[in-house]
């Protein structure tokens, strides 16, 4: 092999070969030898092409790329062309490869694939402007590519999973945006494709590195539980063994299932209760092997011989074995009384679909790729291409901003899908959420549009009636259009939304052109030149931004103007001074991304100061706000909102005081009080805003202060002062949760 060659490579080769082979053999024996000599050429190729480059961890670039092919050929089963693609996946973007050179030695459809792999690159190295978030102009391409090849996708999960396994040895500001990056699209994108081990891997992970305490704790906790566990297992299968070997099934795998750290944690936060009582309700995953004409009955058997000996809970069977959720899941859930009175979630499903759950249609979809779209009658293939369609119409239907469009996707068709029924009985697939509306436009634009009403299993229901699965609709119309911008709110889904959109430009566009009219016709009635300068200055004065804005006011009556006012406004006699607006302080003091400005304010929650680890939040009304990156609203900015996460750091601090909260609280002692104001403003000259201390009945002593620093240093410097005043005495920021 030719790297073998390369010096640089000489204290690898070893390591490197043995991975090499190790792909090889997950890809199995039905690889031909062409594909083989392939992919040999491929990661040559990326050996040579990376060759003196190496990753933050000081290993040789090359194991990137062949780390993400063995994801992609062991995780993702994927097959030869996707390993190939994976292998070369950063070598147009990092080296002189051209795709032309891809094509040529390889083929036109991997040269397609690491074409839309490189776009996706690209536009991260990008600078974030104020209105279009750096990563929400990065999801759209990506999202843009699921329209193409789903296998750019599915690398591209690949290629971010090992990032974030190898995030160790990167800098604490991108730790901190790939982590929210990953769960804000690429975690619940993967969920979507049914990929559950590869989302469940990339929510722990970003656990990790925004919260290393918590996910060092509950993974403690989870591996000193596993015995129990176990033995809970063993005593609740005891009862069933002589059934269930007496029936003839063959069970594959009985285990219990423990929920992902990321999980557990979020309960605990959710709902503020302790580690133990999440974790009791782990899953008992009871796993059949049957040949597939045969595996719904066999599930169903085994739920039968469960339930007679365990009561079960009313209302909690989940049938997902004769209609599977739509990223592919089918299994049979239901929860029972177990041993030591405790509801346990029992999941039944046979080995296949437990395939499909751990990796999704990905596997699926290998099969439709190397061998041809001969899978029609699937169900859930339909399921699955009416997804993708979704996306299609999503992506390519709408003028939205990056923002919106990222907004979009995530909220109706990242989400579960319900099924509801025309008249005739027609399924129709809409998002969890969906009201009467979104299905009138499902139906057909025109008929969104004229939207009244709607029967609902036929009860006369309003348009903003969310829809259940299961439900019958029947849309009511009007012989005209009605939507108004209030429909925009009522909508899940974004095809009605774009429809809407579409319709009222078009209103808008209609209005202000009969605004033009009637301004036409005025300046001639009163003898005035229809120019561009004097409707500008009609513009002007009323406060519009543009002409058009101005005309579609007119058109809506909400403009009237008598012959003396519009001369007045022409002539300028009347023209209001303009606003003398505050001049924004320029603020330098933080620069986000590379070296990018934009204004900001501090945020109350958690009042950063120079010195401190920061990042910028995106507000709706009020600009960038910074937090610290230890916030206690962190977390759940990033989680929630990540594609409004942007990174700051302090520069050029020329402001000398920056406000911050601390608390104190301790045993009493006289003198107290005036010892730390002593401190505060004599020993440290620090500026002091306001103290509030307060003795307690039972002894103790507690209150806050606010107080103005310099930076970090300086507070930490204080709070050890006041600490030393007293042998009781405890000094900590104010932090709150709510911003
Ligand atoms: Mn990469």
């Amino acid at each position: 092999m030719a790297l073998l060659d390369g010096e640089v490579y000489e204290a690898y080769r070893h390591e490197l070969l043995k991975r090499y082979r190790q792909l090889l053999r997950t890809l199995g024996k039905n690889i031909s030898k062409d594909k083989t000599k392939l992919i040999r050429e491929a990661f040559d190729f990326a050996a040579r092409a990376h060759e003196g480059t190496v990753r933050k961890s000081g290993e040789p670039y090359i194991f990137h790329p062949l780390a993400v092919a063995q994801i992609a050929a062991g995780e993702l089963r994927l097959g030869a062309t996707s390993v190939i693609c994976a292998l070369l996946h950063d070598v147009v973007e990092d080296t002189d490869i051209t795709l032309d050179e891809i094509e040529r030695r390889f083929s036109p459809k991997v040269a397609n694939i690491i074409s839309g792999l490189t776009k996706i690159q690209v536009v991260f190295d990008s600078v974030p402007t104020a209105n279009n978030s750096l990563q929400a102009e990065n999801f759209k391409k990506m999202l843009l590519t699921l329209g193409e090849d789903l296998r750019v996708i599915l690398i591209k999960l690949c290629d971010r999973l090992h990032n974030m396994r190898t995030l160790g040895s990167v800098h604490d500001r991108t730790k901190l945006k790939i982590a929210s990056e990953t769960m804000y699209i690429y975690a619940p994108l993967a969920h979507r494709l049914g990929l559950n081990a590869v989302k469940s891997e990339m929510e722990d992970l970003a656990l990790k590195y925004t919260d290393l305490t918590q996910y060092r704790f509950i993974s403690r906790k989870i591996s000193e539980s596993k015995q129990n566990r176990q033995r809970y297992i063993r005593e609740f299968i005891e009862p069933l063994k002589t059934e269930l070997s007496n029936s003839g099934l063959n069970i594959a795998e009985i285990k219990g299932r423990p929920k992902s750290i990321y999980s557990i944690n979020r309960k605990m936060k959710n709902q503020g209760i302790p580690f133990e009582e999440v974790f009791d309700a782990f899953a008992i995953r009871v796993i059949i092997e049957a040949p597939i004409e045969r595996e719904k009955s066999d599930c169903w058997r085994v739920y039968s011989i469960i339930t007679d000996k365990y009561r079960t809970h009313e209302g909690r069977l989940r049938d997902w074995l004769s209609r599977p959720k739509n990223n592919g899941y089918s299994a049979l859930h239901s929860t029972v009384l177990g041993p030591k009175g405790r509801w346990v979630e029992v999941q039944i499903r046979s080995k296949r679909m437990d395939d499909i759950a751990e990796r999704g249609l990905a596997a699926h979809w290998r099969y439709k790729a190397e061998h041809g779209d001969q899978t029609g009658q699937n169900p859930q293939d339909n399921a699955f291409d009416n997804w993708l369609n979704a996306v299609k119409d999503t992506i390519e239907n709408n003028d939205l901003t990056a923002l919106d469009l990222v907004n979009e996707f995530k909220t109706t068709l990242l989400g579960e899908d319900i099924y509801v029924f025309t008249p005739k009985g027609d399924v129709k697939s809409l998002p969890v959420g969906a009201v009467a509306l979104d299905f009138g436009f499902n139906i057909h634009t025109e008929i969104g549009l004229r939207t009244i009403g709607a029967k609902v299993n036929n009860k006369l229901v309003s348009i903003q009636q969310e829809l259940k699965n299961g439900d019958i609709v029947e849309i009511i119309t009007t012989s005209k259009g009605r939507a108004t911008n209030n429909w925009l709110e009522i909508v899940k889904t974004g095809r009605a939304k774009s429809k809407i959109r579409e319709y009222l430009k078009d209103e808008k566009t209609k209005l202000s052109g009969r605004g033009k009219t009637i301004m036409e016709r005025m300046f001639m009635k009163h003898d005035v030149d229809f120019t561009e300068h004097n409707i500008n200055l009609l513009t002007k004065n009323y406060k519009y931004v543009t002409p058009s804005e101005f005309f579609h006011a007119v058109a809506e009556g909400k403009i009237r103007m008598t012959r003396e006012v519009l001369l007045g406004i022409i002539e300028e006699k009347n023209i209001p001074a303009v606003n003398s607006k505050k001049e924004k302080k320029k603020n330098t003091q933080i620069v986000f991304g590379e070296d990018y400005e934009m204004p900001y304010s501090l945020a109350k929650c958690c009042n950063p100061l120079p010195g401190e680890a920061i990042f910028g939040f995106v507000t709706v009304g009020e600009g960038v706000k910074i937090h610290r990156t230890t916030c206690p609203n962190a977390s759940k900015l990033m989680s929630q909102y990540g594609y409004r996460i942007i990174p700051a750091s302090w520069q050029n601090v020329y402001e000398t005081s920056f406000e911050a909260h601390i608390q104190v609280k301790g045993l009493d002692d006289v003198g107290i009080v005036s010892r730390i104001t002593d401190i505060i403003s004599k020993d440290m000259e620090v500026n002091m805003k306001s103290i509030n201390i307060r003795a307690n009945e039972d002894g103790t002593f507690g209150g806050q202060l606010e107080i103005m620093v310099n930076n970090s240093e300086d507070l930490e410097t204080l709070v050890n002062k006041i600490k030393a005043t007293h042998k009781y005495i405890e000094v900590s920021r104010v932090e709150n949760i709510h911003p």
